[in-house]
């Protein structure tokens, strides 16, 4: 067969015993996603497989669609019916069907981070604890790493070792909160995202009718990026694949990156015990990278003690030495990958979409977006403040969640008065209590508004419920476009936003539009045949990061190393390899996490097909505040003959864009000596005992500010740009200096 000849023998091999477990385990770039692919058609192709009875789960639904859009090409529309997402996304859709069996409606609401944390934060109010102490992160944390390890919170408040380590960590409560959080989601009939998994197992260990139906659909399951499922992830996939025993993973022990979200590597360790006649395949030909861009990864890589051996190797190219970039500050950093891509792309004929910016965390895309910017070079964010997170979005989505389902208490906060309606918090809090001590639905009480308020509040619950009940009659007849078309008008969200006549009030009214025609779009073109609005909401909530870029015109990436898991450019550029920064210190408390650290080092090397480049700074704000920075030691971990600093660039590049954009950048370095910067010994500043910063909103000039670093000074000007307020201060010590308020430390004195 003909597909087959774009295989080496080992992955043929893999494709082709189709029958039994296998183990993929095997370097990046290898091929191991491919194998994947070609399994599905050749099951499909060759052993005529119906396409319903295979399961596939990728880290992204975007990779899942890609995945089927070949595997048409090969076997034909048919391939459509496999079964592909996330795991979420795979078995939300499994828990809607089945969702009665475990007392939930089956049009349940899927929270996310921000309504979980919402809802964290009213449970720790209520219970009257110290919201410091038990910061709605840190307990949505330790909840979620409890129920990825199938922790409930029965058992969790009756674990003498939980809870002497929630002891340990001053946090006695925590199992409290988990209690009285999951009794409210649960009558939210809402889940977060972990309870997608953790209920499916709770699904498939009570209701063996239902498992057994799953296990009859799913002859042939498959699991991407193995490396990275967490013990519900596993067992889920092990129950489905205990009749049939088709399961195929592959992955790679070296880019295990979510050990913090509970993924364990143990899991390709059991997996050789849980299956004793296990066929294990290793791919150890890269087809991906130039030889100097594997050798140096594997440099990378040798230097962890937790590895499974493996020899990666590429008939590849050598191609170019790696270039390392030293800038003076985060903003030169910046310049320096703009104009590079920007020579690059024009020497070289490439698109922008060859290019990928990644770093650690996304605060770091500031400085990379503003060069951008200013070269007019297109570019797109993967993660961050997503199109779906915005408030507008949310709030018309909120609206339509609590039409679906009107027992969604985070749905509820957010409309109820808003637009205004005259529902002050007093009331909203009357209901909830209300709901909550007669133990009755929120839906029943704002039915019953009359019962539970007085006066304006209870007239106005009144109309809001008569609203929403006639946006459910809409939704049970019209598609999800029309019901949610109807929603934004008669809600009252569309007028909202069309007579706020600013710039941003503009904005939001168009991003509501936008959605209206995403709507339209899944109603026109879903492969889902379910068009309701409550169908697609689910899917909404289920997008990953990397699905949610819609964006289709050429444009450089930007993204963190985590959603660059699986990826490939033809160029990358890792920034900000920087001690403290990456490896970051907030994830470093062992060794075990500093492994880690360096495996995501190791996936971002690994995405570059013919040209990687690294750069660091040494000034960078974070946390407001202008540090010096040191070189990662991960630089010196990389084999010294693969990489080449360059020097000229830097310099030459750093000149002639001090000419060019003199005054230009959130925070000029313009009289901040060079030497200075890098010795650290300029006479900085000592901040005066009371330093306290001061709200600057209303900053004029002439003022006297204090600076922590640069000490005092005048503001000589104020300049607005955009959505940012910039002071320029004469400081006593250090000269003129442009900061962005938003960021600096300021005093008035
Ligand atoms: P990662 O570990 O990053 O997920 P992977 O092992 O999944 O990588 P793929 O993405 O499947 O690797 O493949 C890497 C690249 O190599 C892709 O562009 C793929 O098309 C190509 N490739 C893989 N195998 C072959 C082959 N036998 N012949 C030609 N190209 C191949
Ligand atoms: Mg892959």
């Amino acid at each position: 067969m003909d597909y087959l000849e774009g295989l080496n023998p080992p992955q043929r091999q893999a494709v082709e015993q189709t029958e039994g477990p296998v183990m993929i385990i095997a370097g990046a770039g290898s091929g191991k996603t491919r194998v994947l692919m070609y399994r599905i058609a050749h099951l499909i192709h060759a052993k005529g497989v119906d396409p319903f009875n295979i399961l596939s789960l990728t880290f992204t639904n975007k990779a899942a669609s890609e995945m089927k859009q070949r595997i048409e090409r090969v076997v034909g529309l048919e391939a459509r019916n496999t079964w592909m997402g996330t795991f979420h996304s795979t078995f939300a859709k499994i828990l809607r069907v089945e969702a009665d069996k475990l007392g939930y409606p089956s049009n349940f609401t899927i929270y996310d981070t921000d309504d979980s944390k919402s809802l964290i934060r009213s449970v720790v109010k209520e219970m009257k604890l110290d919201d410091k102490v038990y910061k709605p992160n840190t307990v949505l944390s330790r909840i979620s790493g409890a129920k990825n390890r199938l922790i409930g919170w029965q058992t969790y408040l009756n674990d003498p070792y939980i809870k002497a380590d929630d002891d340990a960590a001053m946090k006695p409560k925590v199992g409290e909160i988990y209690r009285v959080y999951q009794q409210r989601l649960f009558k939210s009939g809402a889940m977060d995202f972990d309870d997608l998994l953790f209920n499916t197992n709770v699904l498939f260990r009570d209701h063996p009718d239902a498992l057994n139906k799953y296990q009859q659909r799913f002859k042939y399951v498959m699991v991407d990026e193995f490396q990275d499922t967490n013990l519900s992830q596993y067992l889920i996939t092990k129950k489905l694949a205990a009749v049939h025993q088709n399961i195929c993973v592959v992955g790679d022990d070296a880019q295990s990156i979510y050990a913090f979200r509970g993924a364990d590597i143990q899991n390709i360790l059991n997996f050789e015990k849980d299956y004793p006649d296990l066929f294990v395949v290793k791919l150890e030909q890269n087809y991906r990278s130039t030889k100097t861009i594997v050798e140096a990864a594997n440099s990378i890589i040798a230097k962890n003690k937790a590895q499974l051996k493996k020899d990666v190797w590429t008939e590849n190219v050598t191609g170019d030495l790696i270039e390392l970039f030293k800038a003076a500050s985060d903003n030169e950093e910046g310049r320096i990958v703009a104009s590079t891509i920007f020579e690059e792309r024009n020497n070289k004929k490439l698109n922008n979409s060859d290019f990928a910016i990644l770093y650690r965390t996304n605060s770091q895309s500031r400085a990379m977006e503003e060069a951008l910017r200013k070269m007019s070079i297109p570019y797109k964010i993967v993660g961050g403040l997503s199109f779906y997170q915005r408030k507008e979005i949310k709030d018309l989505m909120a609206y339509m969640r609590f039409a679906v389902n009107s027992v969604d208490e985070e749905a509820f906060k957010r409309i109820i008065n808003y637009p205004k309606r005259g529902v002050g918090d007093t009331s909203v809090e009357k209901m909830m209590i209300a709901a909550y001590e007669h133990d009755i639905p929120l839906w029943e009480v704002v039915n019953n508004s009359s019962s539970f308020l007085t006066g304006r509040a209870a007239n106005s619950v009144h109309d809001f419920a008569t609203m929403i009940k006639s946006f459910k009659v809409e939704i049970e007849r019209k598609d999800a476009f029309e019901s949610a078309s109807t929603i934004a008008k008669q809600s009252g969200l569309l007028r909202e936003l069309y007579e706020d006549k600013t710039i941003e009030g503009l904005n939001r009214y168009e991003n509501v539009q936008e959605l209206l025609n995403a709507i339209k779009e899944y109603v026109d073109n879903s492969e889902n045949e379910d068009k309701s609005l409550g169908a697609f909401l689910q899917e909404i909530a289920l997008l990953t990061d990397n699905d949610r870029d819609k964006d289709t015109t050429d444009s450089v990436t930007l993204m963190t190393i985590h959603s660059s898991k699986g990826l490939e450019f033809k160029q990358v550029f890792v920034v900000g390899l920087e001690e403290d920064l990456f490896p970051s210190q907030m994830m470093m408390q062992s060794r075990e996490d500093l492994e880690e650290e360096r495996r995501l080092f190791y996936v971002a090397t690994t995405r570059a097909m013919d040209k990687l480049y690294l750069s660091y700074a040494l000034s960078r704000y974070r946390y407001g505040r202008l540090l010096n920075c040191e070189q990662s030691r991960f630089l010196e971990e990389i084999d010294p003959l693969h990489i080449k600093v360059n020097k000229k660039m830097a310099t030459a590049l750093a000149n002639s864009f001090r000419n060019s954009y003199a005054d230009e950048g959130s925070a000029s370095f313009k009289g901040l000596k060079k030497p200075e910067l890098r010795t650290g010994t300029a006479k900085l500043h000592t901040p005066s005992p009371d330093f306290k910063p001061s709200n600057t909103n209303n900053l004029q000039e002439g003022q006297k500010i204090e600076h922590p670093k640069f000490g005092y000074g005048m503001v000589s000007k104020i300049e607005i740009e955009g959505a940012n307020r910039k002071a320029v201060i004469s400081f006593d010590n250090f000269g003129d200096k442009t900061l962005l308020l938003s960021f600096a430390k300021l005093r008035i004195v």
